[in-house]
């Protein structure tokens, strides 16, 4: 496919003949530790896509605006184009990863409240943790905006615990990134699977997401294949 508009560590975009509207494609590329890391995991790709989908087809039912328009074809999704933020927008229900790194936190400390926190998108300084003050520094985000950015993330978090909580999977933390459409929109962007997201079993708290590549656990495919099986409502998705 020409048309290339940019290409990530996981995922291409192209251009369509509609100047409003792009089409997303998945790789099974897998990177961590800022691309220090690299790998394949096989089938990631559909898998990812097929859980983005279902949750910005979730999102959008509860009015939580977001890019996705449809699936292509099981590498392929269309999108609305925005301009991405360059913010990584980070909720936490449980201590884990960087947050217990940098508290010096247990991993699986329950927090009391949700915890919001803004990341700089900048590979070259690896993404560092910001607040308030630097996002409107940096101009990123206006103070309206990053109300908007928090609250979402809020209300997207509530959403995704209580359903994946029907599926006997606990939502640890998540990355949100968001974009402007052509008409000026913050929209939910990117992708929202075990890539961007940390899920545990409910009952033994196994991991099902990247934290099995990161960390050299085993079995990385077959931990996001269980959760679309989850979300579809069957084990062998
Ligand atoms: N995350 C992400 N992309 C990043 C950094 C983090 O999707 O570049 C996600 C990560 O999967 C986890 C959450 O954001 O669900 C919080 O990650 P954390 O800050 O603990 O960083 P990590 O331990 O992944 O370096």
């Amino acid at each position: 496919m020409d048309n290339l508009l940019y290409e990530g560590k996981a995922k291409k975009v192209f251009a369509t003949g509609v100047p409003t509207e792009v089409l997303v494609w998945f790789k099974d590329d897998a990177t961590a530790f800022n691309g220090e890391k690299k790998g394949e995991i096989a089938s990631k790709g559909p898998v990812n896509l097929a859980i983005s989908a279902h949750f910005f087809g979730l999102l959008a039912g509860k009015d939580v605006k977001n890019h996705y328009l449809r699936t292509v074809d099981e590498r392929t999704m269309l999108v609305q184009k925005v301009s991405i933020i360059p913010l990584e927008v980070v909720a936490r229900n449980i201590v884990a990863g960087s947050l217990a790194k940098r508290l010096g936190w247990p991993e699986g400390k329950e927090l009391a409240e949700p915890v919001v926190e803004f990341y700089y998108k900048d590979d070259s300084l690896g993404d560092p943790l910001i607040n308030e003050w630097h996002v409107r520094a940096l101009g990123a985000a206006t103070r309206e905006e990053l109300g908007v950015l928090a609250e979402t993330a809020l209300r997207v978090n509530g959403i995704l615990s209580e359903h994946l909580a029907g599926k006997g999977v606990k939502l640890v933390d998540f990355k949100l990134e968001f974009g402007k459409n052509s008409a000026g929109e913050i929209l939910l962007a990117d992708e929202i699977s075990p890539d961007t997201c940390r899920f545990w079993d409910a009952e033994t708290n196994r991991k099902l997401d990247k934290d099995r590549f990161r960390r050299d656990l085993g079995d990385v495919s077959e931990a996001y294949r269980e959760i679309l099986g989850r979300l579809k409502g069957n084990e062998s998705a």
